[in-house]
């Protein structure tokens, strides 16, 4: 049997068999958990190791989360990023394209406020190179899926699944409750509205002893 020689063979195009000839994909990190798990708090570490990296980045969040900056990220421990807020996906995509050639890191928190329209947008954006950053809750207080969270956390090179503590047990909390009596899907808020609790302690729609819960909080 003579020796093959097949030109494609590493030796006849002088190429390693891993070597590329194309631009490589991008990522899509999704970081999740319920309130105060501290995602924000790993979105904004994870921008400014890239800012430090001198990588360029593009930060957005959804307009109706406006309690504490309008044109900042923050978090519940007062750290904070610069981003632009954005009416809907559209507004997002229209912002991003004419400065995309100088940008190769893009956040967004608060992702679950945003359509699903948000999913293609993701994956563009990974065909195109970008390492796309995606903080956001993975369940409602009604322990419902919420919105593109959990197909954006399917499509994801990594997921990061963070928990709280529970603020009646102090135990690993991963469910988002609320405490009152609002039935409104969104209501934006946090300490006093919402509050972080573990399986056993966590009551889908309201608790009704919301008021309790609120005292210990304040006393912890
Ligand atoms: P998220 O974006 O997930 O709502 P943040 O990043 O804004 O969370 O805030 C995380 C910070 O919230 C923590 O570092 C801590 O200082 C504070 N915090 C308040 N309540 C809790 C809680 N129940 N569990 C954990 N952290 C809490
Ligand atoms: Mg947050």
């Amino acid at each position: 049997m003579p020796h093959d020689t097949n030109a494609t063979t590493p030796q006849a195009t002088g190429h390693s068999p891993l070597a590329t000839s194309y631009s490589l994909p991008g990522l899509l990190e999704v970081i999740t958990g319920p309130m105060f798990s501290g995602k924000s708090e790993e979105l904004i570490r994870r921008l400014k190791r890239a800012r430090i990296a001198r990588q360029r980045v593009a930060c957005y969040k959804p307009d109706i989360d406006l309690r504490y900056h309008r044109t900042s990220i923050a978090s519940h421990s007062s750290q904070t990023h610069d981003a632009c807020p954005v009416t809907n996906v559209e507004h997002l995509r229209e912002d991003l394209y004419p400065q995309l050639a100088d940008v190769e890191v893009v956040g967004i928190d608060e992702v679950q406020f945003l359509s699903p329209e948000i999913i293609p947008l993701a994956l563009e954006l990974v065909a195109l190179g970008k390492r796309v950053l995606m903080a956001g809750l993975d369940t409602t207080f009604a322990n419902e899926p919420f919105g593109p969270v959990p197909a954006l956390m399917a499509l994801a090179d990594k997921v990061t699944k963070l928990s709280a503590v529970c603020m009646v047990c102090g135990q690993s909390a991963i469910h988002t409750q609320r405490l009152g009596a609002s039935q409104e899907l969104v209501v934006v808020g946090a300490t006093g509205i919402y509050e972080a609790r573990c399986r056993a302690h966590f009551k889908p729609w309201v608790d009704e002893h919301g008021s309790e819960q609120l005292e210990l909080a304040a006393a912890l």
